[in-house]
């Protein structure tokens, strides 16, 4: 029988670095996408397999539209010379607003690319440009007509919240913003400051100002209630779909189903094994291997729970017991106990699943199970 995997691409190239990202990512760098497009082919076919079956494709980055068109079809007709696709799978490039042409969203559409994920953050000019964002929202809304102009439906946003100056009003008015270009999916992040980047620099040194602790709930609470009243389904902490959109390739890391992950910074998990490519380019183009890390058993039953519980639904007892062959609550029923009593996890209908209480002190519940 076929295996059912993911299929990951890495794209590198952005326009400029913004304050707060510390992904593999590099601006400056367009003179190498041919050799790094050259690259991914032949990694790709290294890795070619009619016993996979290909259910769900994400190509991130970086900035996947800053390819040109030619690049980004050589890349999408060497997957699919590889592997053989589902005739359903999901298959996914992100887009940056400012970046994106009618014949790159054209490429996409002709080469099995169904769903779209646009990083548009704020819709406040002030904000997107202390982010280091290259767009306007202007942009933002040019970018998702090209796109439906060109036939995609299933469109999302990414959105950013608990950013410094940001008020609980500028969230509403994206929010508001956002869901008048009908998107299917609306990813809602929190800020994470990591260090090394600008924005980090620019907290600890005291000129920009982070919201406080019951601001940024304030504006999850804001997220939740009104894309709720839209009609979208939270199904995970951050993630909120129309009925039957929620991201097929996220939710299927998030259960540990498998996937081959191409490009730098990539990683592939298979076997109870994950392949990192090197995260930085020139190690990548200079041919560096992958680095092999074994899952222990324990790990890899941490991971279920540390993962599933991202999940509204939580998680599958029944699917616990069939990737582990033990009952999750054999392992982890009295450590669990802290956690029931203090209303922060709860089983029902055969999944193990965080409260809302659970929700705030995720770290709280997982660190018990350590
Ligand atoms: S566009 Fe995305 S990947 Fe590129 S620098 Fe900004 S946050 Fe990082």
């Amino acid at each position: 029988m076929m295996k059912q995997i993911g299929l990951y691409v890495h794209i590198p190239f952005c326009k400029q670095k913004c304050a707060y990202c510390d992904f593999s990512s590099y601006a400056g760098r367009e003179c190498d996408m041919e050799r790094y497009i050259c690259h991914l082919i032949d990694e790709i076919n290294e890795r070619a397999s009619k016993e996979y079956q290909i259910d769900t494709l994400f190509i991130g980055g970086g900035t996947p539209s800053l390819l040109p068109p030619d690049l980004m079809e050589k890349l999408l007709s060497a997957l699919h010379s590889s592997f053989f696709f589902s005739p359903d799978a999901e298959c996914t490039c992100e887009c940056n607003p400012g970046t994106v042409t009618k014949d790159f969203l054209t490429i996409l559409k002709q080469n099995g690319i169904n769903r779209l994920s646009f990083g548009a953050q704020a819709s406040q000019s002030g904000l997107l440009s202390l982010l280091g964002r290259i767009h306007t929202w202007a942009q933002v809304k040019e970018s998702v007509d090209m796109a439906h102009q060109a036939g995609f439906e299933n469109i999302n946003l990414d959105l950013m919240l608990g950013l410094p100056e940001q008020t609980v009003e500028d969230l509403s008015e994206t929010l508001d913003a956002a869901l008048a270009l009908s998107p299917f999916h609306l990813s809602c992040y929190g800020l994470i400051v990591e260090e090394g980047t600008k924005m980090y620099a620019m907290v600890e040194s005291g000129k920009w100002h982070l919201p406080n602790e019951d601001t940024e709930r304030e504006m999850y609470e804001l997220c939740r209630k009104r894309l709720t009243d839209y009609g979208m389904i939270q199904y995970e902490i951050s993630n909120f779909a129309l009925p039957g959109h929620a991201c097929r390739h996220n939710t299927d890391c998030w259960s540990r189903k498998e996937y081959l992950g191409f490009g730098c910074a990539a990683c592939s998990f298979l076997d109870e094994k994950r392949y990192q490519n090197p995260s930085n380019l020139d190690d990548y183009l200079s041919g560096k291997a992958p680095e092999i890390i074994p899952i222990s058993r324990e790990d890899a039953r941490f991971e279920s729970i540390m993962l599933g519980l991202r999940m509204m639904k939580g998680v599958s007892l029944s699917q616990f017991q069939a990737m582990h062959g033990v009952e999750l609550m054999d392992i982890y029923g009295e450590r669990l106990q802290k956690s029931f009593s203090l209303g922060l996890v709860v089983l029902q209908d055969g999944y193990l699943r965080l409260t809302r209480k659970g929700m705030d002190v995720q770290n709280a519940v997982l660190v018990e199970l350590l």
